[in-house]
């Protein structure tokens, strides 16, 4: 018995949920085809035979779906909702510290022995020099696991993409690096899936579009991000590596309200193996027991 090699990327949107056609869904007639743009009780248009599962993000928990606990589902299985009676905005409390810390997606790979393992995503030095009060579920979770951040000289040695891949807001922040396309992000990104055995890699600025009820910006992020994602999968090998696109809660596909949504997120699966992840996923805690149990079966060739 060998292990297999097979890889996983997981691509985390924050904010995206299926919502209906009309005036108040960026993702309505959008100039090109798009592999986010799903509408409820539509069949999805597919890009490169991805499967979309409509994706439960409410966990049986009332209330609308946050960040804090949505993402400490995602990265565990475990429904965090449930578990501390209610859905967490913003940044994780101890509680959910507490189950990211014992059951994140790092650790339980770490431990089944899959390696090497990655958070693809770049951390500006501000992010270490002046250690924020609030951290996301993500960055508990690689910190949990005893991972490295990637860096601003990993992201100018093409070894790291930004939050916002083209680097748009770092500049801006006056931050030395270059303008990337989407192109070029997809290419390192790529490049870091196929060495690795896990990726994580997280886009965060759907939420706050979606907050600040933009309509215009929303059409320029989610057609540069379809970007990103199509120059994505054609430069992965699809046989090896399954991408699983998924998000925390809705938000940016109703822009009448500057709320979370009550929908369903996509999860969209690429890879010759999507139709098994596909058939295990139904809500957000369905998400790290399908990675684990891809990475960690045996194939007997
Ligand atoms: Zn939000």
């Amino acid at each position: 018995m060998m292990k297999s090699d097979a890889s996983v990327l997981l691509f985390f949107i924050d904010g995206l949920g299926i919502g209906t056609r009309g005036p108040f869904n960026p993702l309505d007639n959008l100039p090109d085809a798009n592999p986010l743009a799903v509408f409820q009780n539509e069949p999805p248009a597919t890009f490169l035979d991805g499967i979309v599962v409509p994706t439960d993000p409410r966990l049986g928990v009332e209330g609308r779906p946050q960040s804090a606990s949505g993402q400490t589902t995602i990265l565990t299985g475990v429904n965090a909702p449930a578990r501390i009676g209610y859905h967490k905005q913003g940044f994780p409390n101890q509680a959910l510290v507490e189950i990211i810390n014992a059951e994140s997606i790092f650790k339980q790979l770490r431990e089944a022995g899959v390696s090497p393992i990655t958070f693809a995503n770049a951390y500006t030095d501000g992010f270490f020099a002046e250690r924020p009060r609030w951290i996301s579920a993500t960055t508990a979770a690689v910190e949990a696991a005893g991972m490295r951040f990637r860096t601003v000289a990993d992201l100018k040695n093409d070894n790291a993409v930004f939050m916002d891949f083209t680097n748009r807001i770092l500049i801006e922040r006056g931050v030395d690096v270059l303008l990337r396309t989407e192109q070029k992000a997809a290419e390192v990104l790529a490049r870091i899936a196929s060495e690795n055995r896990f990726t994580l890699y997280e886009y965060f600025i759907t939420d706050k579009v979606g907050h600040a009820q933009d309509m215009l910006l929303a059409k320029q992020i989610l057609t540069s991000l379809a970007r990103l994602i199509r120059e994505l999968l054609v430069r992965l090998d699809l046989q090896r590596t399954t991408v699983i696109l998924t998000s925390d809660h809705g938000n940016i596909e109703d822009l009448s309200s500057r709320n979370h949504t009550l929908h369903a997120v996509p999860t969209i699966i690429w890879g010759a193996q999507r139709e098994q992840i596909a058939a295990q996923i139904s809500s957000l805690a369905d998400i790290t027991p399908a990675v684990v149990s891809l990475l960690t079966t045996d194939v007997s060739d």
